[in-house]
């Protein structure tokens, strides 16, 4: 007997094969069954996504047979399936390249052998029925959080400063849902998992009482065989806690009852490339689905809770509780607040750049504040976003910019070796003795990065010393610094052991670390972003600063009131007035009126298509002329949607690529949705014309995190 079955399978994007592909079988299969099928020449992983009811036309000859399964790996659920489908659809890409980007590496590679010995069952049931940790007492902030989230099924956001006690909400809340039922699994997002190695530890330790491989971790940083160990406990339901970054989203788990996203307002859950989704997103909806699947009358019902945490939500997730589509909880209070100093904000101190002697980085003031932590033995840090020393080298006589020859942007001077590097493209080369264009011996670095900043403190503060008298220790940490693997680790764990003083670092520093002994954060130079094109450079800004403000004073030494300092032009900006009440509230209420008067999101909704050519015109030409045929076709939804004119990318051209941008707007989600599924085709089509052929790809982004 034949069985006719659609099988998806990872097809280039634009390959003109999007949906699914119908095999032949002789064994009957499920869907969600992964198989092997030929794809051209080549054999492939795909996953068995309906039975069909018939060949569809094709003859036994025309369609090829499936030529095996994995066999011992259960089915992917119905659930997952609706979710990858909702992925590609929503986020315009095909079910295949979603699909099978959601699923581990290696499992295209193992033999049946090979997988059957990874499929071994787990080990020995370790577990115990309690946790083996000794609990803290929870604030009663704490309390009525969690009593809130049980009672009300909508999304949850977690509104708490850094320091109130967020995490253990989400580890009583995962703990709950894990006694509760002996399957339940949870999913816990965190931004990166190499910035929180405190947050993966706090997990284990508190759930090791489940048993061994029962806690694991999804994310880019693990080998292509532990990813695909950890994939195949979750799968299997071994693995009861799943502690991962944006990818894990898409992770198959069959039992899946609660999602925490840690830092909900990150930028790192949007996915830059592919299909590039909002893990953030993709959650709340997973959830709801999750709810609906199991919730059917032959099932117990059951519910899958989303719980995003954050001091500085995202406005989109912010609004959602104002409008009461997502329910808050709230937690104001630093934990140790109440009976220590300690525990209370940081004063912020605003610095008028504008009564500060000309072209200084650091202004008097702040260098006192500075020295004088250092004479009472406390650390301070120092953030500026730009790293490298300076961000161009100039010559003063011809006018000359170190620019790059394959990039519209300047070259980044790094002093320590002498280089002039593109952060775009990565072209490097040694520092040129003289000026290329007019051989001035005298070339000069303009601006600062974070490599001159700290060589300039080291000037600065010369003769300083520490209580003790030993000379004082500056250190440095950013993406230059920590490139190596456990560099990162073994630099912070300097600063946690007091052996710096004062530590200068990109935003790196300013996310997720608990330092105790800090008790100044001073930002260098926030003011680009006040005036940014980007329409969250703002938000981003104040949730940065916000955070940076979090390192200051956490279990700080008792009595040490703790200072963020900010060096401003622009001291009476209404964004600083709000970071020196810590009032996110009324930072969100401004930032929100502005973006409601422009229709921008959470108000309107907007894609922006890129395409990349080697010329500006033709990129432009392409996404004009593709927008042209959507208006003369009356596309659907095209009388909701307003394309704009494509214009260059803000830097423009990229190792030698031109890249330009079309943006799309619509006050209705749905609208924009219909359009753009209809558009895609029409793109296509376009860039068959002959004109268009050499252009080099396009891609849309759905719900872009920067215009
Ligand atoms: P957040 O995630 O909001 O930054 P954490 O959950 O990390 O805050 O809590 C900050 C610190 O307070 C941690 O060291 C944590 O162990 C501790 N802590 C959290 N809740 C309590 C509590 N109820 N009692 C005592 N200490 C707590
Ligand atoms: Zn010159
Ligand atoms: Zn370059």
């Amino acid at each position: 007997m034949t069985f006719w079955i659609s099988v998806v399978v990872a097809t280039p994007a634009h390959s003109g094969v999007g949906g699914p592909l119908t095999y032949r079988s002789e064994l009957p299969l499920a869907p969600g069954q992964l198989v092997r099928v030929p794809l051209g020449r080549r054999e492939v992983l795909g996953v068995v996504w309906e039975l069909l009811p018939d060949s569809g036309g094709l003859t036994p000859v025309q369609a090829k047979a499936v030529l095996g399964t994995l066999e011992g790996l259960a089915p992917l659920g119905a659930t997952w399936r609706k979710l990858v489908a909702f992925t590609a659809g929503y986020y315009q890409r095909s079910l295949g390249e979603v699909a099978l980007a959601a699923l581990p590496p290696q499992l295209r590679e193992l033999s049946t052998v090979q997988l059957a010995r990874r499929l071994k069952r787990p080990s020995a049931d370790t577990s115990t029925a309690e946790s083996l940790c000794e609990l803290v007492a929870l604030s009663p902030e704490q309390t009525v959080a969690l009593a809130q989230l049980e009672v009300d099924p909508r999304p949850a956001l977690l509104f708490g400063s850094t320091g109130s006690g967020k995490t253990e909400v989400y580890l009583r809340a995962a703990a709950r849902v894990l006694a509760d039922d002996p399957e339940a699994q949870v999913l816990v997002m965190v931004p990166e998992i190499n910035l929180t190695p405190q947050l993966q530890a706090r997990f284990e330790e508190r759930f090791v009482h489940l048993g061994r491989e029962r806690v694991v971790a999804l994310h880019s940083g693990l080998t292509p065989a532990q990813r695909l160990k950890s994939w195949l406990a979750a799968h299997a339901g071994v693995a009861r806690l799943v502690l991962g970054t944006r990818m894990a989203v898409l992770a198959s788990m069959p039992n899946l009852r609660l999602i925490v996203v840690d830092e909900e307002h990150d930028p790192s859950y949007k996915q830059q490339e592919g299909a590039r989704y909002s893990a953030r997103d993709l959650a709340v909806y997973r959830a709801r689905l999750e709810g609906l699947e199991n919730s059917s009358p032959a099932n117990s019902p059951k519910s899958c809770r989303v719980l995003l945490g954050s001091a500085t939500p995202s406005l989109e997730s912010w609004h959602a509780t104002l409008v009461g589509r997502y329910q808050r909880l709230t937690m104001h209070e630093r934990i140790g607040s109440v009976d220590q100093a300690a525990g209370s904000l940081p004063t912020v101190r605003l610095v008028d750049m504008n009564h500060q002697p000309k072209h200084c980085t650091l202004a008097p003031p702040l260098l006192a504040a500075i020295a004088q932590r250092i004479a009472r033995g406390e650390q301070s840090l120092i953030f500026l976003n730009r790293r490298g020393y300076a961000p161009v080298l100039a010559c003063h006589d011809c006018g000359w910019k170190s620019e790059c020859p394959h990039c519209s942007a300047y070259r980044v001077f790094h002093k320590i070796d002498r280089t002039l590097r593109c952060h775009h493209c990565g072209f490097t080369e040694r520092v040129p003795r003289a000026c290329p264009s007019c051989g001035n011996v005298d070339i000069a670095p303009v601006g600062r990065g974070t490599e001159r900043l700290e060589e300039h403190l080291a000037e600065l503060l010369q003769g300083i010393t520490r209580p003790d008298g030993s000379p004082l220790v500056i250190a440095r940490i950013d993406a230059d610094t920590t490139r190596l693997k456990g560099a990162l680790e073994s630099q912070l764990a300097s600063v946690h052991a007091g052996e710096v003083d004062v530590l200068v670092g990109t935003q790196m520093i300013a996310k997720g670390h608990d330092f105790r002994h800090i008790t100044l954060v001073a930002a260098v130079n926030p003011d680009g972003a006040l005036f940014s094109s980007d329409f969250r450079a703002p938000e981003r800004l104040f949730g940065l600063l916000m955070q940076a403000a979090g390192r200051a004073g956490r279990n700080a030494e008792k009595g040490a009131q703790s200072e963020m300092w900010v060096q401003t032009f622009h001291p009476e900006h209404p964004l600083f007035g709000a970071l020196k009440k810590h009032d996110y509230p009324a930072f969100a209420a401004q930032e929100l009126a502005d973006r409601e008067a422009a229709g921008m999101s959470p108000f309107g909704f907007s894609a922006l298509v890129r395409a990349e050519a080697r010329s500006q015109d033709l990129a432009q030409g392409f996404l004009n002329a593709a927008a042209a045929a959507a208006q003369a076709q009356a596309l659907p939804g095209h009388d909701m949607v307003t394309p704009y004119p494509a214009v260059p990318m803000t830097i423009q051209r990229v190792a030698n690529v031109e890249r330009a941008q079309m943006l799309v707007e619509s006050s209705s989600r749905v609208a924009l949705q219909r359009f753009l599924a209809a558009w895609q085709p029409v793109m296509a089509a376009t860039r068959q014309q002959d004109e268009f052929k050499p252009l080099i790809r396009w891609a849309m982004d759905v719900d872009p995190l920067a215009i």
